[in-house]
């Protein structure tokens, strides 16, 4: 995708499981999520790490997930240090961890393009989805209880069904990229 490498210029794309500390932390997780190492993209820095090889990932689906990914990036880009503590150094059970405002951010980009693609049904389903993802275990409990999380995901799904979000940086980048290539 051109808008990551126009952010992100050394961006790397490996593959989780060739990493021996990768592999590591999937063990230590594993209790907690267990599909650490075959569902979930993890980033850090330039470095992307897929959960499949690269020719699984069925484009649209490599491009989203980029996306999202990206989102991290330029998050890590402006605020450094403070992202990664913020993100990692949350105890667990949490019930309201600041690594939530991260995904929040960076599931805005699964929500608008899920809008985009698929209309208000995919948006709803995506929502639906999301609430699960961030009150469950995958990412450690990051807001406690699924009415939580509902109620703490809505202002962004309403922003993305009203088109305000689409305006903003860096989602209105992200969706041009996204419509450029596909509408030829
Ligand atoms: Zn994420």
């Amino acid at each position: 995708m051109g808008l990551v490498r126009e952010h992100v210029p050394g961006l790397r794309i490996v593959q989780k499981r060739d990493i021996w500390w990768m592999r590591a932390i999937g063990r230590l997780l594993k209790p907690i999520n267990p599909e650490f190492m075959t569902r979930y993209t993890t980033v850090v820095g330039q470095t992307v790490y897929l959960p499949r090889p690269l020719a699984d990932f069925p484009r649209d689906a490599l491009a989203a997930t980029l996306a999202h990914e990206l989102v991290h990036q330029l998050d890590m880009q402006q605020w450094g240090p403070f992202f990664y503590v913020s993100y990692a150094l949350t105890p667990l059970p949490v019930w309201r961890s600041h690594r939530a405002h991260w995904e929040r951010r960076a599931y805005a980009v699964d929500l608008m393009l899920a809008l985009h693609g698929g209309g208000e049904a995919r948006l709803v389903a995506v929502e639906t989805w999301l609430r699960g993802v961030f009150a469950g275990p995958d990412y450690g409990w990051m807001w406690g209880g699924r009415p939580a999380a509902a109620t703490y995901l809505k202002p962004v799904v309403e922003r993305v069904r009203s088109g305000e979000l689409q305006k903003d940086a860096p989602y209105a980048a992200i969706l041009e990229a996204w419509v450029g290539p596909t509408s030829g």
